[in-house]
């Protein structure tokens, strides 16, 4: 399936990359993504929370690539149930389960081979799983305050250069929120002047996402 220069498709046309090599690829980008910056999250988080959210995803997406094989086999609600199941069990934290209902939110909404309006509409709905298993919403400097621009941005037919730029510039902007959700909340003032670690890590993978589709 042909994606557009600008990674617009038409919104009847499949999407989402669908063939074994295109699922292994993408589950690669977007672990790899993570774990990459595995320091730099763990970092984000000594500052203001415990010091763990790197080191909870990279066990999370190293358990998604040890079975890499079997996940690229799936269709691609079944993989993302799978990751999804994967993340609930291994990163732990409060980031664990909320990963791991995106995921499983994903995988519940997406048919096998989306349209884009379907991605859209897949992943609105999985951000609302996130904000009811987190009773979170946003503005509260967590990983809502890129999931949601994100898919604000995708939903409006922006390209999906201006889609990464969206969630990079959205972690960014994390840093002079007041957080008032997660470990983060108990520092009150103190929280502001820093990124918020899963807003980091979900613009990681938003960019990993996006880059791949891109280039598909
Ligand atoms: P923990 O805080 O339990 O150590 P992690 O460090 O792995 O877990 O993840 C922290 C991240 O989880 C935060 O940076 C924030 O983005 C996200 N987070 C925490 N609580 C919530 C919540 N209620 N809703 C949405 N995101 C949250
Ligand atoms: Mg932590």
């Amino acid at each position: 399936m042909a994606i557009a220069q600008d990674g617009m498709t038409r919104s009847s046309a499949a999407f989402l990359p669908l063939d074994a090599d295109r699922k292994r690829r993408l589950i690669v980008a977007i672990a790899n993504s993570v774990i990459s910056h595995v320091d730099e999250l763990t970092t984000l988080d000594a500052a203001i929370g415990d010091g763990d959210h790197g080191h909870n995803m990279k066990r999370g997406f190293d358990a998604a690539l040890q079975d890499l094989d079997a996940l690229s086999a799936m269709d691609l609600p079944d993989l993302l149930k799978a990751i999804g199941t994967k993340l609930v069990m291994k990163v732990g934290g409060a980031s664990g389960p909320l990963y791991g209902t995106l995921f499983l939110a994903l995988g519940k909404a997406l048919p096998p081979e989306p349209s884009r309006s379907d991605a859209a509409a897949a992943f609105a709905s999985a951000i609302a799983a996130v904000r009811a298993r987190g009773k979170s919403n946003a503005g509260q400097k967590t990983m809502l305050d890129v999931l949601i621009p994100s898919c604000e941005a995708f939903s409006s037919g922006s390209d999906l250069a201006a889609v990464k730029k969206t969630a990079a510039l959205s972690a960014e902007a994390t840093a002079s929120m007041r957080a008032t959700r997660g470990r983060a909340s108990f520092l009150g003032e103190r929280s502001i002047g820093h990124v918020d670690p899963g807003a980091k890590s979900s613009s990681l993978m938003i960019a990993a996402l996006c880059d791949l589709l891109r280039d598909a």
